[in-house]
């Protein structure tokens, strides 16, 4: 059974039930939020992303065809990378393209992110999918050129509004089979399926945590079909998985 959660404005967590009505949740489900007994009809209207991670692991090059498209081998082990949390952006949000003196192309990354639910550290692949609260969706937006440019990916992928995320979190999903298609301006650039993962969920978590501690409500990327391709200010994202949902933000000019 799954069920569906959000944060709105004023960082309140809701449950949001099959009626579609939001019940408040007196803090993050993951650390056991009950309903306080208030509640409304849910609206996308004013909602955040849908948790305040302490960090966003991410990987790349986790599909075949997406490292190829770049010229890229397969990695023989997770290549994991950052974003900091400031890169965070709410659903139905804008980010804007930095100035043109700095990057000219950036991409859209569509891809499928587990929110963390219980502390791991060391844990094992069987273990590794127990640690995850649910999924939602995010775009992990990445400067190409700076990507290439700088050597290391700060930068390029960890700029202010370059993650998306939401716009639920949902439980009890088998994070291995869900279908996703990225749109932009309405038209399909990427069509997505975790199970053309090279690493699959349980193996990403089970191998950062040998690392990193991951905390409740920290996110994982878990990576990017083929179809990465630049964005003009103006443009609009949506990143629909029938069974988690459908997130949609815009690309603002530089410098707005
Ligand atoms: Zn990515």
């Amino acid at each position: 059974v799954s069920t569906r959660y959000a944060r709105r404005a004023g960082g309140t967590y809701v449950e949001i039930d099959d009626r579609a009505l939001a019940h408040v949740l007196d803090r993050a489900p993951w650390l056991g939020g009950a309903r306080t007994g208030e509640s409304s009809p849910f609206t996308e209207e004013g909602l955040l992303a849908p948790a305040e991670p302490s960090k966003i692991l991410c990987v790349g090059r986790n599909y075949k065809a997406h490292a190829k498209e770049l010229g890229n081998e397969v990695p023989k082990e997770p290549l994991l990378f950052w974003k900091p949390p400031s890169s965070v952006l709410a659903p139905r949000g804008a980010f804007a393209l930095p100035p043109p003196n700095v990057s000219e192309r950036v991409d859209q990354e569509a891809e499928i992110a587990l929110v963390i639910g219980k502390t791991a550290r060391n844990v094992s692949v069987a273990d590794a999918l127990d640690h995850v609260f649910g999924v939602t969706l995010a775009f992990d937006v990445t400067a190409r050129d700076l990507q290439k440019k700088d050597g290391q990916w700060t930068r390029a992928k960890g700029m202010d509004g370059f993650c998306p995320l939401g716009p639920e979190i949902v439980t009890g999903l088998d994070v291995g089979a869900l279908k996703f298609t990225c749109r932009v301006n309405g038209e399909t650039r990427q069509e997505g399926d975790t199970r053309d993962m090279i690493f699959a969920p349980a193996e990403l978590i089970a191998y950062a945590s040998r690392f990193f501690t991951l905390l409740p409500g920290d996110v994982f990327l878990t990576g990017t079909p083929e179809g990465v391709a630049p964005l003009a200010a103006g443009d609009e994202l949506e990143l629909d998985a029938p069974e988690v949902g459908l997130l949609r933000v815009k690309v603002a000019a530089s410098g707005t």
